[in-house]
């Protein structure tokens, strides 16, 4: 997607340990009209698919699977990370660890928001080692519901979340890979 790799070009920036920051449009101020684009592209990317429901996680993947699933006409469910005293008791749980972070939380979602009925679109801002779509993958299975796919805003190709996942057959896609990240200097595939 060429002006989501102007806009990184443009705004985004790299830290320490790999990392991109994109929180001009992305992942803290949220450039609603430039999001709308990208959740019109997913909806052409997955035009071909019987979606019921758009799963995230919280905190980041909220806003982009929020617009996104406008196009859709679908609800958004976001895993929780944070446990909150008024969270159903009955709930599908995993582990991720975060390569951001460097731990391990747990995510939860209510066991009334996913049926086995339901055909489930995952998407999230990044893709780095896979751990948070394995955690919600994980938790779709335990639900008996069908992962319909994958989208993703940057996938880190230099990471092994995407091998990984298009090995077991999944329909990924990412609306950009970014190849390498060096500051001033970042490539794409
Ligand atoms: P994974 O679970 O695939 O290893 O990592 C994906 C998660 O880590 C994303 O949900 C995102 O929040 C965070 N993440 C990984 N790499 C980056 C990065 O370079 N920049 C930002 N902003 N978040 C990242």
């Amino acid at each position: 997607m060429d002006l989501l790799k102007k806009k990184i070009l443009a705004e985004g920036s790299v830290e320490e340990g790999n990392i991109l920051k994109v929180d001009s449009f992305l992942n803290h101020q949220l450039d609603v009209a430039f999001l709308n684009e990208v959740g019109k592209e997913f909806k052409r990317l997955f035009e071909d698919r019987e979606i019921t429901k758009i799963l995230t996680l919280e905190t980041s993947g909220i806003a982009i699977a929020s617009i996104a699933a406008q196009y859709f006409n679908v609800p958004v469910v976001f895993a929780k990370k944070i446990a909150t005293k008024n969270l159903d008791k009955a709930t599908y749980e995993s582990d991720v660890y975060s390569y951001t972070k460097g731990r391990t939380y747990k995510i939860k979602v209510s066991k009334k928001y996913i049926t086995s009925d339901d055909r489930i679109l995952i998407i999230d801002d990044f893709l780095a080692n896979a751990q948070a779509a394995l955690g919600l993958m994980d938790i779709i299975n335990k639900a008996g519901a069908t992962l319909e796919g994958i989208g993703i805003v940057i996938e880190k190709g230099f990471q092994d979340g995407g091998e990984l996942l298009r090995k077991q057959g999944i329909n990924l896609k990412s609306l950009v890979i970014v190849d390498s990240l060096e500051v001033g200097n970042i490539k794409f595939r």
